[in-house]
């Protein structure tokens, strides 16, 4: 049975159609779930009684809890197990205007990037668009207020789930819905160049991020698996079509691993690379593991290689460190739990 939060409006008035009623009942509905909140079709007031039998017929609203909450001063973190006993991860931060949330959008992740807990989880399956909307739900009711910004940047690779996440941005965007501004959104990629291209024709004002952490192919390939399938070149054609579509500012993440890509002449490297873009970079302090080698990069590194960014006029900031205590980066409190499970068994 389908959980009726995998619903986008023009779905739900389609639906509504269907069973020949009117479409505007789609808006009714919503503002039941997304604004009143209600836990059960029955508690709607103002949808017929034989209508509401066929939504219990046809829909499940089922919700998420989570099965494990880390927190800190700045930062939740969420552990969810999902129908099939599958577990994905949120992340709530806190800042000065207002709270982001990380949502998942696969369990596990077939990208491989070799400094991410979650690449060393394969992917097991997409989320649906519910699944996600369900993470919001969740943790808003878990502290109580409602989130402002939204970051698709957790387990998973988007554009390896491109509908269910561009449903999943119509559904939280709408003004009925979760009603959170386009320009407050964020997919994160790592750089699936065919995404790319079809993203610059989503008619939603939505930010794009890529996940470059590193400035030439040889280090890229290394760290990142993806980059033998699309290389930087392939990459930056993509945003250059995409950016002339959109006319909307690009981000590029970088973490800073200790030795590995936070070197000067990475830095000016990077800066030759983003040349004349209209873009950002967001340097990343790496948030160590113990599965996983790599170093987070020492401050001064960071320091130098974010004032050589800003010496060549580009957008730069030093992401806020959240969470190093609380298993903040994306994977390690699922991975955790697995290997807790793995000893129990
Ligand atoms: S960083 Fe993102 S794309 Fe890369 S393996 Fe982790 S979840 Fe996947």
């Amino acid at each position: 049975m389908k959980n009726i939060y995998n619903l986008t409006i023009e779905e739900l008035e389609e639906y509504f159609l269907s069973i020949g009623e009117k479409k505007f009942k789609a808006i009714q509905l919503y503002s039941w779930l997304y604004e009143k909140r209600v836990k059960s079709f029955d508690e709607i007031t103002d949808i017929k009684k034989t209508v509401i039998e066929k939504l219990k017929e046809d829909f499940s609203i089922e919700i998420l809890k989570p099965i494990k909450v880390e927190r800190d001063k700045l930062v939740n973190k969420y552990l969810f197990e999902l129908y099939d006993g599958s577990l994905v991860e949120s992340v709530l931060m806190r800042h000065d205007y207002g709270t982001s949330i990380c949502v998942s959008s696969q369990v596990g992740c077939n990208m491989g990037c070799k400094f991410c807990e979650s690449g060393r989880l394969k992917k097991v399956r997409d989320l649906n668009s519910y699944e996600m909307v369900l993470q919001i739900l969740a943790v808003e009711k878990d502290i109580n207020e409602r989130i402002t910004h939204v970051v698709i940047m957790g387990i998973g690779e988007p554009f390896d789930n491109y509908l269910n996440v561009t449903n999943f941005i119509k559904i939280i965007n709408h003004p009925k819905g979760l009603s959170i501004g386009s320009r407050h959104i964020t997919v994160s990629t790592s750089g699936i160049v065919p995404k790319i291209l079809e993203f610059a024709d989503f008619p939603y004002q939505v930010n794009l991020a890529i996940s470059l952490h590193a400035p030439n192919d040889t280090l890229r390939s290394e760290i990142m698996p993806i980059n033998r399938a699309y290389k930087i070149k392939d990459v930056m054609d993509a945003l250059k079509i995409y950016y002339k579509k959109t006319n909307r500012r690009i981000t590029f993440e970088y973490i800073m691993l200790d030795g590995v890509n936070d070197k000067e002449e990475h830095a000016l490297e990077l800066c030759k690379l983003l040349k004349g873009m209209n873009c950002y970079v967001n340097l990343i302090p790496y948030n160590e593991t113990n599965n996983i080698q790599y170093k987070r990069s020492k401050n001064d590194n960071i320091l130098k290689f974010y004032d050589i960014i800003k010496k060549n006029n580009i957008g730069v900031t030093i992401r806020r460190e959240f969470g190093s205590n609380i298993s903040a980066a994306c994977g390690q409190l699922r991975s955790k739990r697995e290997e807790l499970w793995r000893h129990f068994i």
